[in-house]
């Protein structure tokens, strides 16, 4: 085995059988059925040429994916991948890679270190506030410090729930162009910024050093059909194909998504009621005494218990499963239905009672 793989451990957020499971930030709405029939009906006329290799270009997909974003972009600036994983992955393959390097700004999204080693990129941990933000003047100082290859900017961030202000975004960028490095604004949640929060989407033009990446997993229900996807310069796009697989986002994944882009309001109509029991979190664990940070995702990231591991453990005796992250003192919970939230809820009074 590789040298540098040696003595790592695997992604593996536990997959337990439980009736509450709020530790992997997915959407925990049931795919509709009105959905679930039209994805049906595309798979399976999709089925018959299963024979043949997929269009290797996905093209179709890639102009219902602009038409989703807007902003003016076309199918020559969207890309696809299965999940925002493969994507980043690739992102890696074209601009990282031996003898090159990634800068991010930790705590932050736990599969940024194993890509780089899988790809063989330095991985370098930049610093964040006490609190966990990042300002524009700490960021950019970090990039022109270490001079990476590429950035990666998570926002909002995983596993802490804030987003990302624009100008942290523009001043990376500006930092970054100086030593002709990419910046990676990692969007996986957009969907559930509050209102106002700003999408770096709208920095794309003029910015061709600038991917923007999303996800299908969260906001539209569809984990299971892992589909991830970027904006970018079209040149972008094109140094992405040197290093993708030939046909690497199937028949049955392309339809699955079409299906699924064509019913986006029904699909994304839980977002709001997600949002709801984000912000009921975020209130009732203040209210509890409890420190739980602003959020923008689906999840809540917070603090403030003596024992986290502890509380970890009541909620799962109590049938709800969390992330312990592995930050001191702290945890992360998905915003589940209205039922999930009660009962994480209803066991974080019992935990505080019995503690
Ligand atoms: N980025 C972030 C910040 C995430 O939290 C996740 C999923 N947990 C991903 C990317 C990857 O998601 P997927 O591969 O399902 O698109």
């Amino acid at each position: 085995m590789r040298e540098n793989l040696r003595g790592m451990s695997p992604y593996g957020a536990p997959q337990l059988d439980v009736a509450v499971a709020l530790n992997t930030n997915e959407n925990t709405h049931p795919v509709p059925q009105p959905v679930v029939d039209a994805i049906s009906e595309r798979v399976s006329q999709a089925a018959g040429q299963l024979n043949r290799y997929p269009d290797r270009e996905f093209t179709e997909l890639r102009t219902a994916l602009a038409g989703y974003l807007g902003h003016g972009l076309g199918a020559e600036n969207l890309w696809a991948a299965n999940g925002s994983n493969e994507i980043l992955q690739q992102i890696l393959q074209a601009f990282g890679g031996p003898g090159r390097s990634v800068l991010t700004f930790v705590p932050t999204y736990s599969m940024y270190p194993l890509l780089a080693s899988g790809t063989g990129t330095e991985f370098i941990a930049g610093r964040r506030a006490e609190d966990f933000t990042l300002s524009a003047e700490s960021a950019a100082a970090q990039v022109r410090e270490h001079t990476p290859n590429v950035v990666f900017l998570c926002s909002p961030n995983n596993p802490t729930g804030t987003a990302l202000g624009l100008d942290v975004v523009r001043a990376v960028y500006e930092a970054a162009a100086e030593s002709d490095s990419m910046v990676i604004v990692d969007e996986a949640y957009a969907e559930f910024a509050r209102f106002g929060t700003p999408s770096a989407l709208t920095l794309l033009e003029g910015r061709p050093r600038l991917i923007v990446t999303r996800t299908m997993s969260k906001a539209f229900a569809l984990a299971g059909a892992r589909l991830g996807y970027f904006a970018a310069a079209p040149e972008v796009t094109d140094a992405i194909r040197l290093v993708r697989l030939p046909y690497h986002l199937s028949a049955v994944s392309q339809a699955t998504a079409l299906a699924a882009l064509e019913h986006k309001d029904v699909l994304l109509s839980t977002v709001e009621d997600i949002k709801m029991q984000r912000d009921r979190i975020v209130d009732d664990l203040k209210r509890l005494g409890l420190a739980p940070a602003e959020s923008d995702s689906n999840f809540v990231f917070y603090g403030g218990m003596a024992d986290a591991q502890r509380m970890w453990q009541h909620l799962l005796d109590h049938g709800v499963l969390v992330r312990d992250v592995g930050i001191p003192g702290h945890l992360r919970v998905t915003a589940g239905t209205e039922d999930e939230t009660t009962a994480f809820l209803t066991a974080v009074e019992s935990y505080l009672q019995s503690a």
